[in-house]
């Protein structure tokens, strides 16, 4: 038997994958009652190009494959999505040169990665008033997709490769075994497996520490979400230039296929991995959005939903890049940790790497 462990979007897709190519069993198992609860509910839903990732990152390689191979996913599954593009705004606040060449030199990323379609705009408020910043960068290699249904197809489609999934089912390493615990009645069983992948997202750390592993630990970050009441007169995402010393993308205009608008998510440390309070008030993050866009006054926002990252420490030292580490090294165990955006749309590609690592263990 292969182990998964987390029924997430990445979770799904490793099991999907592995059970495309191999004749051993595949289970996923998950703490949660609900598959889906954890951070693959609560994201954009974008399905991103890669531009704003390093050369030779692995997040730059997933991102780049796993959008072929999501949107392959989508079509064939009639799964709603929209191709609908972004801007990237220099925005109305700071510093505007130092901002101009930032948004140049994401431009020059977009030629080298063969992002096509891609294009500078001058005069971006003269074409859309309501938005702010002169400068943008037209990417129409972006999309929504609507990923309650992706996730429903995807469990479906697995079950439907003969993989089993375990609900209500905890995961622990306790002295070198694979245990599996009823979260109900607390009965607990041993794991026999000829492999094992751990892809329990916020959780993953603690299941490689058990592993004996100490050196990562991941700790929340909160991206917050604001409910708008009307979407923008325009079918596009808006985003202002990412944060300059974080990974977030800055609070941006997002919106999901049945309609709702929204605007986030922003970046601040989360006291815990179960801590989904809103906290920001709503009169500091309608600053935020003003930045990109004039369209909405503050009572158009009302509270909406809270996501939290999984930002992966190595040895205390933030790894920014996802990482697939094997552990122990003579075990047939994979460890995926760090998988925060571009999670979604790296996922299949993920699934992909990690099924053919699995696969020759065998
Ligand atoms: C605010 C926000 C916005 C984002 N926006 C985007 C975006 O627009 N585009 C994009 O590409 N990516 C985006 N991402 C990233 C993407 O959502 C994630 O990379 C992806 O959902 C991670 O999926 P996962 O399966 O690893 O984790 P999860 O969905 O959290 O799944 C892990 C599962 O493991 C289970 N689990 C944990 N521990 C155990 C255990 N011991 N035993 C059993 N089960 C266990 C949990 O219950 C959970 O169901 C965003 C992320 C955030 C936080």
């Amino acid at each position: 038997m292969i182990l998964v462990v987390g029924s997430g979007i990445v979770g799904s897709w490793v099991a999907y994958q592995i059970s495309k190519i191999s004749k051993e069993d595949v289970v996923v198992c998950d703490y949660a009652e609900h598959r889906g609860d954890g951070i693959s509910g609560r994201n954009s839903g974008v399905l991103h190009s890669g531009i704003y990732y390093p050369k030779e990152s692995e997040k730059l390689k997933h991102c780049l494959r796993g959008y072929h191979l999501t949107l392959e996913f989508l079509k064939e599954n009639h799964i709603p999505f929209d191709l609908c593009g972004k801007y990237i705004t220099v925005g109305g606040n700071g510093d505007l040169s130092h901002k101009s060449e930032k948004l140049h030199l994401l431009y020059e990323k977009a030629l080298q990665y063969e992002i096509n379609e891609t294009n500078l705009i001058d005069h971006l408020e003269s074409i859309h008033p309501f938005l702010k910043g002169n400068l943008a960068l037209n990417i129409q290699k972006t999309g929504v997709v609507a990923v309650p249904e992706y996730l429903k197809r995807l469990w479906e489609m697995c079950e439907a490769s003969g993989v089993l999934f375990l609900k209500g089912k905890k995961c622990s390493i306790e002295n070198g075994s694979i245990y599996l615990t009823d979260v109900q009645d607390g009965s607990k069983e041993l794991a026999e497996v000829s492999g094992f992948v751990n892809a329990a997202g916020l959780y993953s750390d603690e299941i490689i520490r058990q592993a004996g592993n100490h050196q990562y630990e991941i700790r929340p970050n909160k991206g917050e979400y604001f409910r708008l009441k009307k979407t923008l007169p325009l079918q596009k995402l808006v985003y202002p230039l990412p944060e300059e010393h974080s990974t977030a993308l800055g609070v941006h205009y997002t919106f999901h296929l049945n309609g709702e608008a929204y605007a986030g998510p922003n970046s601040n440390w989360s006291s815990s991995k179960d801590d989904y309070k809103m906290e920001t008030p709503r009169d500091a993050f309608y600053e935020s959005l003003c930045n990109i866009t004039n369209y909405y006054k503050e009572d158009d926002l009302s509270e909406g939903y809270v996501g939290l990252r999984p930002r992966l420490f190595k040895n205390g030292s933030a790894h920014t890049d996802f990482l697939i580490e094997q552990h122990p090294v003579d075990r047939p165990w994979l460890h995926l940790l760090g998988i925060e955006s571009p999670g979604l749309t790296s996922s299949p590609s993920i699934g992909e790497e990690v099924a053919k690592r699995i696969q020759s263990f065998l």
